[in-house]
């Protein structure tokens, strides 16, 4: 095992323009209080542990030894989403699974990511024309991340959460802790499934077609 010595363990806190002297490098950064707080979170995201079809296969082996998740502080998969700072959407989301993905999105406290991991979860992949199958998990919930393939290796994975991490780091403290906590109301599944939000428009297009029904039955019996 490499054993990484202290300025890479440092790495990425240091605020660049500062010189600091060969023998206390390692030791001593000088850093801003967002880069500080970003620098801790960017490196221990912990992910929800689910998975909803054949990409979660991967990403079983992204977390074992071969590519190893702990690299990044991530290894820590939660199993109840009050514990978990991001969603790894990994599969085919059925609409029987969809406001179930939706409730425990809005159990994850803030701040929260999701990750669309492969073709499934990005837009329906091979399924998309399916009569069972959403066509992309963005039209329900705010994706982060997108990775592509089917399935995406593990090392497309790890590219993913590298990405994230980034995001992570452009964020401010304000940004983050005054971000508003969005109830997002869970779709309904029926006949088909059919999102709270869009009710309003559901209505007036059932009540135009209605209408039309209404006019066509009398003008025949004209
Ligand atoms: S993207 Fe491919 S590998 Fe991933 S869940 Fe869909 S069919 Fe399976």
């Amino acid at each position: 095992m490499v054993r990484r010595e202290g300025k890479d363990r440092l790495e990425g806190l240091q605020v660049p323009g500062y010189d600091i002297p060969d023998e206390v490098k390692g030791h001593v950064v000088i850093t801003t209080l967002n880069r500080l707080y970003n620098w801790g979170r960017r490196n221990s995201i912990w992910p929800m542990m689910f998975g909803l079809a054949c990409c979660a296969i991967e990403m079983i082996a992204t977390a074992a030894s071969r590519f190893d998740l702990a690299r990044f502080g991530m290894e820590v998969m939660r199993p109840s989403p009050r514990q978990a700072d991001v969603m790894i959407v990994s599969g085919t989301v059925t609409k029987r699974m969809m406001p179930l993905i939706v409730r425990l999105y809005n159990q994850m406290p803030l701040p929260k990511y999701v990750i669309a991991m492969g073709a499934c979860a990005s837009g329906g992949g091979p399924f998309k024309e399916g009569y069972n199958v959403i066509s992309g998990v963005d039209k329900y919930i705010p994706v982060d991340v997108y990775i592509p393939g089917c399935p995406p290796t593990p090392e497309a994975l790890l590219y993913g959460l590298m990405k994230l991490q980034q995001k992570i780091e452009k964020q401010s403290l304000k940004e983050v802790y005054l971000q508003k906590d969005e109830y997002i109301p869970e779709p309904v599944l029926g006949p088909d499934i059919m999102d709270p939000r869009d009710f309003p428009l559901i209505r007036e297009y059932t009540m135009k077609k209605l209408e039309e029904m209404r006019e066509s039955a009398v003008s025949s019996e004209q």
